[in-house]
């Protein structure tokens, strides 16, 4: 019996996470669960699994928890040291699958505490690579990427030798504007951005699609997960989203992950690593498939790519203010605030007036996050939500 706790647990990561749980009951034993506000969902799913932690992190919400955890065994509890202390209890696997920079302290009490981190959370990597990575080596923790190319590269790596490796290639489905004009991407739409070909997901990740940057934040996460420098790091636009992505070694051989664009993959392989357990995941069915194709990403339609890699390459609080300036700017652009190609210009602006010194703690972090977000927010006219 596996322990876990599921930060996140109300969200998309975190229903599949608790969906292949429930499906694998003899085989978990879930131990704290959280969410940012919705107590009634995380009350229901904290009495389903018999988790004894249920923490939400907005403290007007904690009246209403207890409530409704009365005559359960469950703890509740609110606010970022609860959210800290379900991240360092005593299960073996923490999913960590809280949005945002707001995960940040969580994850790194995981990661201090020596866990095996089952990691969704792609700010963690961005904005605090480097710390995270170290805080890792020192307590002996293990980073399981959930994201579904950087799990796709995990499982490429194993039984290979770090050395032998000589460019990762991400795959990117180039999202709903791949074939489109730069005129009709300048005047895209948010309901046009969110509708994402292959995969459903939240609006902010599916803006960051369209634009590419979700492939550039990927390229960052890739940097410190798998130790490369940005040269050895590659981008490939693959429109059926089968190949997850590819590691080359020295010899010319190419190690590839497919499977059909189902989040439940990746999350079955970390909560199940080092074995592998059975999903309702689609089987994927080449024949019918037919063709796979490949094509170089067009950084001129698509710029948000091109600044990620310039950040990967600046270091220090770089990526850190790309991901702020671009958080902004895509809730001002599904606000109707601000135009699609906004983004990437308010993204290229903040960088370019960034001047903070390299981070050295999740405070240094999260304090370059907020100046850049109030930042970001001073350049539009709008204001900001
Ligand atoms: P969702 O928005 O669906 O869920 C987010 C979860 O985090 C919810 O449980 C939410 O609680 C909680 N949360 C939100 N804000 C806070 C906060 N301030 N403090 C504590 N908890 C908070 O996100 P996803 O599940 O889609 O994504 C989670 C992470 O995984 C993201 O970083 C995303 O980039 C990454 N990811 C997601 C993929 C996907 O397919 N969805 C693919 C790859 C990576 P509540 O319900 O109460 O709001």
């Amino acid at each position: 019996m596996r322990t876990i706790s599921i930060l996140g647990a109300t969200g998309s990561i975190g229903k599949s996470t608790l969906e292949l749980v429930e499906r694998n009951s003899g085989a978990f034993s879930v131990t704290s669960v959280t969410a940012a506000t919705n107590a009634e969902a995380l009350a229901d799913i904290a009495r389903r699994t018999k988790a004894k932690l249920a923490v939400v992190a907005d403290e007007g919400r904690l009246s209403d928890l207890q409530q409704r955890l009365t005559g359960s065994d469950c703890r509740a509890a609110a606010g970022e040291a609860a959210l800290v202390e379900a991240a360092s209890d005593d299960s073996e696997l923490v999913i960590a699958a809280i949005v945002g920079c707001a995960g940040l302290r969580p994850v790194m009490a995981a990661v201090e505490a020596g866990k095996t981190v089952a990691l969704a959370n792609k700010e963690a990597l961005v904005t605090a690579g480097a710390l995270m990575i170290d805080a890792a080596q020192a307590s002996g923790a293990t980073l399981l990427p959930v994201d579904s190319e950087h799990n796709a590269i995990f499982q490429c790596l194993a039984g290979n030798c770090r050395k032998d490796v000589s460019r990762i290639i991400l795959t990117a489905s180039g999202g709903p504007f791949r074939t489109a004009s730069a005129e009709a991407i300048d005047a895209a739409t948010p309901a046009q951005a969110v509708a994402h070909p292959k995969w459903s997901m939240g609006a902010k990740i599916s803006v960051d699609s369209a634009t590419l940057m979700n492939k550039g934040l990927e390229l960052i996460e890739a940097h410190y997960l798998f130790g490369l420098p940005s040269s050895q790091l590659d981008v490939v636009i693959h429109p059926q989203s089968v190949v997850h992505s590819m590691v080359e070694f020295v010899d010319g051989s190419v190690l590839a992950q497919l499977g059909s664009p189902d989040m439940r993959i990746p999350i079955a392989y970390a909560l199940a690593w080092p074995e592998r357990m059975a999903t309702p995941a689609e089987r994927l069915d080449l024949a019918t498939i037919g063709q796979l194709e490949f094509a170089a990403p067009d950084l001129k339609r698509f710029p948000a790519l091109r600044l990620a890699r310039e950040a990967l390459e600046t270091g220090g609080a770089a990526p850190i203010v790309l991901n702020a300036a671009n958080e902004v700017a895509v809730a001002s652009f599904l606000a109707g605030q601000i135009r699609f190609p906004d983004i990437a210009r308010l993204v290229d602006e903040a960088l370019s007036d960034a001047k903070f010194d390299i981070p050295h703690s999740i405070g240094d972090v999260l304090e370059i996050d907020r100046v850049t977000r109030d930042q970001t927010c001073g350049m539009m006219k709008t204001s900001c939500s």
